[in-house]
């Protein structure tokens, strides 16, 4: 039955952690969290306020002069103690994630084991990027160039990844010598709060790292800070776009990661039955609510119908159920705001008469459960085709030549990330090269490594997280240029 597995999970820590300890909010406020299993209570976590903001902000102030003092490699070291400590909880910290997500535990693992991946990257790094001297100065000169890092940072993250887009914001800001408040989104808050405990396992010195659950007040609140040095954001467009518009009042640099409606464009040369694989794991991962989830399905009329076929056969047969059973492969959307707005999409397909291949509808039980879904033949004037959903649901659109293939992938304003499948290397390539996305894939699925690079082009924000370009992000360049000294007398 649902909910009988997961309401034997165990919260592991529901309080603010500010200063090096975990606390109450200043004015006892505490917010119920729901379950997207039954809509229940799972329980109640901390919810800051203004004065815990503050608290939190001049604790990651009065940290930052010693934690970036300190070496690269005591950085480097704390980061691979967090590491260990929330490896050692793997499981917990799945069940967690799983209960309060909703995606199933194998998808909640591979997130604890994506952070985990991302802290010991980072702690492996032998320095900062580009500290270097610089050759060839004439007259006696000699320069170089280091890296300071910015002061302390906010980090503000959504509900869909959370332990994974943490890491990806953390552990940069962290071994850069930056010091952290990160703002977790009020709608998953459990596992990422056991950051908290990772940092007292790993010693980190109070007021290095800061968690705070809030909502936008305290959001808001948080950008607007003018002890705060950075702001790297993910999230929604509309919220982007007044993080930046607060960052822009005092100049701040800012980091955004948005929204997306990826392209996957399939040729008809590959096996149907391997591309319908790549396209179900790309879009109903996480019951799609992946920002670069493949949403818009551009097929070669060769093989639209064989693959349209095997892709409702697979939608048909998911396994639907209690995210914490290993049995189930597909779980409830994360929260009752976002099932309303799938929800409002499908009545929007209704309305615009799509022609709707599988599901299409909630599913008629507790929690928040729609079908995979998938619509043929989508106008590109649609609603469904433009705007992200954040949902299971595919929208599929066939093309006859390459060029007619390229141009609906590129019929976006967004650039986070596509995919391209063809027997051809040397066409999948080129046509890879000619989409404009932080991350393309070919020939595969969405594979994604710490060492490697994340963020998009236009409307999916700016900025680039993983990769040494995450450090970047947090540091800025310094160089000193010496000559030799004239003595005196
Ligand atoms: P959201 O914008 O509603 O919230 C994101 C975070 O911002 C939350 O922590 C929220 O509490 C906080 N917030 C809300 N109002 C704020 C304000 N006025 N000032 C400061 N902070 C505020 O987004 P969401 O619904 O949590 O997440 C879904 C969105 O995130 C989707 O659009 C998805 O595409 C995007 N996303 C992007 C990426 C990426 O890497 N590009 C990754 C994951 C999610």
């Amino acid at each position: 039955m649902v909910g009988s597995v997961s309401n034997t999970v165990e919260i592991l820590e529901d309080r603010l952690f500010i200063d090096g300890r975990f606390i109450e909010a200043a004015n006892q406020d505490r917010l119920a969290i729901l379950s997207p299993i039954d809509g229940q209570v799972i329980g109640e976590v901390a919810f800051a306020g203004p004065q815990d903001v503050e608290s939190a902000v001049e604790a990651a102030e009065r940290a930052f002069v010693s934690w970036s003092s300190l070496s690269f490699k005591a950085r480097a070291g704390f980061l691979d103690a967090i590491a260990d400590h929330l490896d050692q909880r793997r499981n917990d910290l799945a069940r967690l994630t799983a209960r309060n997500n909703g995606k199933p535990l194998a998808q909640a693992l591979m997130d604890v084991d994506d952070a985990v991946a991302c802290y010991r990257y980072y702690a492996s790094l032998a320095g900062l990027p580009g500290e270097e001297d610089v050759p060839g100065l004439e007259g006696g000169l000699v320069a170089h160039k280091d890296r300071l890092p910015l002061g302390p940072v906010a980090l503000i993250v959504p509900w869909n990844f959370p332990l994974t887009t943490a890491a990806w914001k953390v552990a940069p800001a962290l071994v850069a010598g930056c010091t952290v408040v990160l703002k977790v989104s009020e709608v998953t808050p459990f596992a990422e709060l056991s950051l908290g405990s990772a940092a007292i396992a790993a010693g980190l010195p109070p007021g290095v790292l800061n968690i705070l659950v809030g909502g936008p007040e305290a959001g808001e609140r948080l950008v607007r800070d003018l002890r705060i040095a950075k702001i790297s954001f993910t999230g929604s467009n509309r919220v982007g776009s007044s993080v930046m518009a607060a960052a822009a009042e005092r100049a701040v640099p800012v980091t955004l990661e948005l929204g997306g409606k990826s392209p996957i464009i399939v040729f008809d040369d590959v096996d149907p039955d391997w591309a319908a694989q790549i396209v179900a794991e790309g879009i109903f991962t996480n019951c799609g609510q992946v920002c670069s989830a493949n949403s818009r399905l551009i097929v070669q009329e060769g093989i639209a119908d064989a693959l349209e076929e095997r892709l409702v056969e697979l939608a048909r047969t998911m396994t639907i159920g209690d995210p914490l059973d290993p049995a189930t492969t597909l779980g409830p959307l994360t929260s009752s705001a976002q099932y309303e707005k799938v929800i409002g999409f499908f009545d929007a397909a209704r309305a615009e008469g799509l022609a709707c291949l599988a599901g299409g509808d909630a599913l008629g039980r507790p929690g928040y459960y729609v079908a995979p879904t998938i619509y043929g033949n989508v106008p590109v004037t649609s609603r469904l085709w433009r705007e992200e959903i954040f949902g299971p649901v595919l929208v599929t659109r066939r093309f006859r030549t390459e060029a007619e293939g390229v141009a609906l992938a590129a019929d976006t304003p967004f650039g986070l990330g596509a995919v391209v499948l063809s027997g051809d290397i040397e066409r999948a390539e080129r046509v890879g090269r000619a989409l404009r996305a932080g991350n393309v894939w070919v020939n595969t699925g969405q594979m994604v490594f710490p060492q490697g690079n994340w963020g998009g082009f236009g409307a999916s924000g700016f900025g680039r997280e993983l990769g040494l370009a995450a450090i970047e992000g947090f540091t800025g360049i310094r160089q000193i240029i010496s000559a030799s000294p004239r003595a005196g007398a």
